[in-house]
């Protein structure tokens, strides 16, 4: 009886493992044939977002007023919003 407990746990232990390879081939085959994140990031550079920190709007880097205040670079939505930072 105990024998035959065993028997079964350890056919227990073969099918977990075997479905645990199934598993991992399953995840290689289809990382294989999806593309690699590395192209999908393959966006222009002027999507990013950033940050005025004046009156706390996000907009695109390509559109964004860029000045230097306290020696950091620093986005800004409009002249007005740069203005002001850089008479604080
Ligand atoms: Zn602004």
């Amino acid at each position: 009886m105990i024998r035959a407990v065993g028997l079964l746990l350890r056919f227990l232990a073969v099918l977990f493992l075997v479905r645990l390879a199934l598993r991992f081939l399953v995840a290689v085959f289809k990382g294989a044939t999806t593309p690699a994140p590395g192209e999908r990031r393959a966006v222009p550079a002027s999507t990013d977002l950033v940050r005025d920190r004046v009156c706390n709007t996000f907009l695109p880097r390509s559109s964004a007023l860029v000045a230097a205040v306290n020696g950091e670079t620093a986005f800004f939505c409009s002249e007005t919003c740069r203005d002001r930072a850089l008479l604080q």
